[in-house]
Order: structure tokens, then sequence, then C-alpha cells
């Protein structure tokens, strides 16, 4: 046997004296040798202890195995993949300038064609240009897509921190595919359950993730029911109450196409499209899902699917947010409060012109009551029918399914309290969750508690209120689903430009040069705001959101306008801490109404495209 002297670190070799002791044998101990020559080796070492009767050290019993190839060949591997690892971000970064490089021309691309198509042109031209349009969205949003995976895959995304309300954001994204849903005549429902609403993270990475797929489903959707449920993950350490953090628990269940078994794990891959003449039809990259599939690792989730061809799909995603704190909340409250107002007139705007009709049962024994209520609904565009008593409330809600429920407390044969809970009790869940507001002649101490234990959403005393009657239901309806619902504000954009050019006379140039002066003064005061509140100076406070608020009515937009008086108003070092609590609010909605002029200006102004 060829017996070479091997050096070692003093430090390794303590290490390998030290677990021989206390373990009083050692194996696999990996570590790096020296020749005489100066050449390394990697050695393997395995030892054992031997002692005699008085627990004394004899000798050790040892074994060695050279692994200086395998070590040479993990290295190698570890290079390897550092390599393309780099090499993979590098192509990212490129791929991130490049497609934002080409978004600029592409948006003047399809402003222009945009423009042309508004001029008179005979049917051919316009069924080109049509297709110019159509090819140039689905470039941009190609585009849009690559940019977005090239900044995750080079690590050039950072994510958000708001405070956001859960409730709402979820609102919005199924308000947004109404239209698209009731095209195809399909019902779009959502249910959020038991979770905290007020929640702090990226809301816009959340929203993306379920436009996403909330898209899909439509598209792959011919015809039935598309559900979305949010609810946390009720796992032992997850408790909202006593953490931070919460795990979200969002699932999408489309009654569509379906998709087969072997492919599950596919479409989160890039530019998988399963049915290239669906895609073809309706679009899409085929880098959605592996966009999502990106975004929820990152916030601390998984994504998957399950489904059964012809029978639909359920997508599943988890993800962790933090939760708002008390202060947030409150804050969150306070906007919520104020949308009040607008959000009454657009419920009465789309029930009127309502996608489809919300049915409401009324069980009311006197008769006088029914004539009063019914056309208060039916003003609102809800239609109604008129049960007598609790047994024929509990038999028309099994045969057929009511958004809501008004029950009165007292009627013959079976009371409201008796019927709420056989509702509540009904094996269908649906059903069994339908929102029942009491409606009670003279409500009494401890009325209130009794009414809700017994299952009931809400109640109203009689006389009756319009108004107060029409609040409580859209309130309850937007709470249980909202494939039926009422959006609560206008999609999509806080400025309200039509009600801004009443202002100005419907003069269009005054509007735009209106616009203009707010883009490049308000940045400023919005800076001069930030820091007269904190360093303190209540008057400077309330002179600039006077005039912000002033800015934010003239083009509408009401929600800043309302925080502006807010800020207005609290103005002195009593009401400090409620300026402060509004300042995120009120900079997150600044800088969205200046993102939206800018948006406007430069539609109105489109550049000429460098040649
Ligand atoms: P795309 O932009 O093409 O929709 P995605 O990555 O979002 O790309 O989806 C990839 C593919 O997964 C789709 O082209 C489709 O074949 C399949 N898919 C996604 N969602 C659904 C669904 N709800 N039902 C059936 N197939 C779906």
């Amino acid at each position: 046997m060829n017996i070479e002297t091997l050096y070692v670190y003093p430090e390794e070799r303590k290490k390998f004296v030290q677990i021989l002791e206390r373990n009083r044998t050692v194996s696999g101990f990996e570590v790096q040798c020296f020749k005489k020559d100066t050449a390394v080796i990697w050695i393997s070492l395995g030892a054992r202890a031997v002692l005699d009767s008085k627990e004394k050290l004899l000798y050790i019993l040892g074994s060695s195995e050279d692994i200086t190839k395998r070590k040479q060949a993990a290295d190698a591997v570890k290079k390897a993949s550092e390599m393309a690892e780099q090499a993979n971000r590098a192509k990212s970064l490129f791929l991130a300038t490049m497609s934002h490089e080409i978004r600029t021309p592409m948006n003047a691309v399809i402003g222009m064609t945009e423009m042309v198509l508004k001029t008179p042109l005979n049917k051919e031209q316009k069924k080109y240009l049509e297709v110019v349009y159509q090819s140039s969205e689905h470039l941009l949003a190609l585009i849009d897509d690559i940019l977005d995976i090239s900044a995750i895959e080079a690590k050039k995304i950072d994510f958000e921190n708001h405070p956001f309300d859960l409730d709402k954001l979820i609102r919005d994204v199924v308000t947004m595919f109404l239209n698209k849903a009731d095209q195809q005549n399909i019902k779009l429902y959502y249910s959020i359950q038991e979770v905290p609403l007020y929640l702090n993270g990226d809301a816009a990475r959340l929203r993306q993730i379920m436009v996403n797929i909330v898209n899909n489903a439509i598209k792959f959707t011919p015809k039935g029911t598309i559900r979305i449920k949010t609810t946390y993950d009720r796992d032992a350490d997850n408790n909202p109450l006593n953490q931070e953090t919460i795990k979200l628990f969002f699932s999408i269940k489309d009654t569509g196409i379906g998709i087969p078994k072997d492919k599950f794990y596919h479409i989160f891959e890039d530019f998988i499209q399963l049915e290239s003449s669906l895609s073809r039809t309706y679009g899409g990259t085929g880098l959605g899902l592996a966009i999502c599939k990106k975004l929820v690792t990152l916030l601390g989730g998984k994504i998957w699917v399950e489904s059964d061809l012809s029978q639909g799909s359920t997508f599943f995603f988890t993800i962790r947010m933090n939760l708002a704190t008390p202060d947030e909340i409150k804050a969150l409250e306070y906007l919520t409060s104020t949308e009040s107002e607008p959000q009454m007139k657009q419920a009465d705007k789309f029930s009127h012109n309502a996608f489809k009709r919300f049915h409401i049962l009324l069980a009311e024994d006197f008769e006088i009551n029914q004539e009063v209520i019914t056309p208060m609904l039916e003003k609102h565009g809800f239609l109604v029918t008129i049960v007598v008593n609790g047994q024929e409330a509990l038999e028309a809600v099994q045969k057929k399914s009511y958004d809501l429920i008004l029950m009165d407390i007292q009627m013959p044969v079976m009371d409201g309290l008796e019927a709420t809970l056989k509702i509540r009790n009904l094996e269908n869940r649906f059903k069994a969750s339908t929102p029942i507001i009491a409606l009670t002649a003279h409500a009494l101490k401890g009325d209130r508690e009794r009414f809700l234990k017994a299952g009931m959403d809400e109640y109203l005393s009689k006389p009756i209120h319009s108004n107060e009657l029409i609040r409580v239901i859209s309130k309850l309806l937007n709470r249980r689903e909202t494939g039926m619902a009422i959006p609560l504000s206008a999609p999509g954009k806080g400025i309200d430009l039509d009600y801004g050019l009443t202002l100005v006379g419907k003069d269009t140039e005054l509007l735009l040069t209106t616009c203009k002066a707010i883009v490049k003064y308000l940045p400023l005061k919005i800076r001069d705001l930030n820091q007269a509140v904190s360093k303190k100076e209540y008057q400077k406070v309330a002179r600039l959101a006077h005039s912000i608020k002033t800015a934010a009515k003239s083009v509408g937009h009401r929600k800043l306008s309302r925080i502006a008086f807010a800020m207005e108003q609290s103005g002195n070092e009593e009401q400090a801490q409620r300026v402060v609590k509004i300042m995120p609010f009120f900079n997150l909605y600044g800088q969205k109404m200046l993102a939206e002029l800018k948006e406007y200006i430069s539609s109105v102004e489109p550049k000429t495209p460098m040649l």
C-alpha cells in the first residue's frame, strides 16, 4: 500500500477530534487535504475510538476514501449552474430592456390606428385596420408578459407594501369581467370566508394573478358558472388573531372545457397553450400562468390546478400577506365610509340597466307593508316575490334561489326567526347562506343580538326608509356575490372627466389645459404637503389640502377630493393623528390621479412616432 503523508487545516483536525470524543465514532467526515507537493485532494474519513475496560483510549481504528473526483464533479456542476443562472439573468435583463424599448413605438402604432379607425373609411380599409389594431394589441400583451417574466427572472421586481381592502380588490376584479361573462351567459360568483379583509401587501400583484386566472376561466368556459372563493389556510400556526401574516387561499372554479391530467404541470411553464384554436380566437400568450406561478412563489405560496375534461377546472393558489395594523384598518374604514355616497349612485345606475336583476323574497303578512316596500325595491330594479309567512318563505327558498330575503319577524304559521333558522339549516349551502334582513316593528334592546343569533345578517326597523333599505341590501349583495352584484365604484378610473367637462362649460380645450396644469403643479403641492405634515405646520396643511381638493374636484376625482377635504378639516393639533393616518392614502391616490391625467393627455395629444 502506498502510504503518503497528508496535511489538513488544524481547525479541521480539531473538529474531527471533537466529534470522536463526543460520539466515539465518526463517519463520512469530508475534509480537504494537501499532499507534500501541495496538490489538493479530498478524503472522506470514518473512525472509531477503541477503549480499555476503564474507558481509556487504547487506539483509533479508521479508514479513508479518496473522494477528490466526486468533489470535482460536484464543483463543476455548481459552477455550470451558476454560469447558466448568470446567463439567464443577463438574457432576462436584455429582454426586459428590449421589451421596454419596443413598448413605446407599439403604443404609437395602437394610438395612431385607433385615430385612423375613427375617420371615414370604406369597409375594406376598416377591416384591414381592425386586424392591425387587434394584432398590435396582442403584440403589446405579449411584450408586457415578456417584460414581466423577464423582470421577475432578472430579480428586478420589488413588491410593494400598501394597506388594502381585500373584499374591494376581489369585487373590482369581478366587476371588470361582468360584461364579458354576461355576454357569454356565464354567472360569476365570489365569496370571502372569515378572512381578515384589511391586509398589507402588494395588491396590484394579487390583482394581476386573479385577473389572469379569471380571464382564462371565462375564455375556456363556453357556458355555466365561475366561482371565486377566498378563505385562509387554517393550519394551527395560521390563526389570524395571533399572527402578523396570514396565508390566504383562493380558488377559481369554472365549468369549462377542462384540462387533461397529464398537462396539469405543463400549463404553468412559459409559452404553453393547449388549445391553439381557442387561443387564436381569444388571444393569450401562454405566459399568463407562468407569470402567476412565479409571482405566487415570490409571495410565499403555491399554485395548482384540478380539472376534469369537459367538466371544468379549479385553479387554487395560496399567498402570504401581512395583516393591516389597527391604524391602517381605521384609515381604510374611513376611506370606505367616504365612498358610501358614490356607491349608492353607482348602485342606482347599475340596477336600472342591470345585467341581471336581483331577485328578492319579501316575507311579510301585512298588505300595507307589502305595498310600501315592493315599489321601493322595484324602483331600484329588483324583482320581488311576496310570501306571507315563514313557512311559505322556507318553501320558496327550497324551490328557487333568491339573492336576498326580507323577513318580517312576527308572522302567522311560522315566524321570521324560526324560518331563518330552518333556512340556515338547509342542505344546499348556497341557499342556506342567502342574506336575510329582519324587518321589525319595534326594535327592543337585545333584539339585534337575537336576530343575529338566529342567523340573520342585518335588521331594519319599521317604518322602512327607502335609502336605508337599499343601502343595507347593496351591502349584503356585494358581500355575497358580485356575479350579479352592484359595482361599488367605476372600474379602473378615479378621474371623471365627463364631470370635469361640465364644470368648464364643455370646453375640451380648457379641460386639457386644466389637466396639464395639475400634472405640472400637483407633484410639488404633494411634496410640500408631506413636508408640512412632518413639520406639523397645520395651517399650511389646510391651505395645501384645500388647493389639492379643488384640483381633484375639477377632474372629478371624488376620492382624492374627499381625502383632501378631510385633511383640510384636520389642520390643527388635535386632529394631527388623523392627518398622519390619511397621508399614505393621499399620496397613493394623488399618484394614481397623476398617472391617469398623463394617460389622458397623451391620448388626446399622441406623439408622432419617430421615423
Ligand atoms: P394564455 O395567455 O394563453 O391563456 P396561460 O398561461 O394563462 O396562457 O394559460 C396556458 C394554457 O392553459 C391556456 O392556453 C389553456 O390551454 C390552459 N388553461 C388555462 N386556464 C384554463 C381553464 N380555466 N380551462 C381550460 N384550460 C385552461
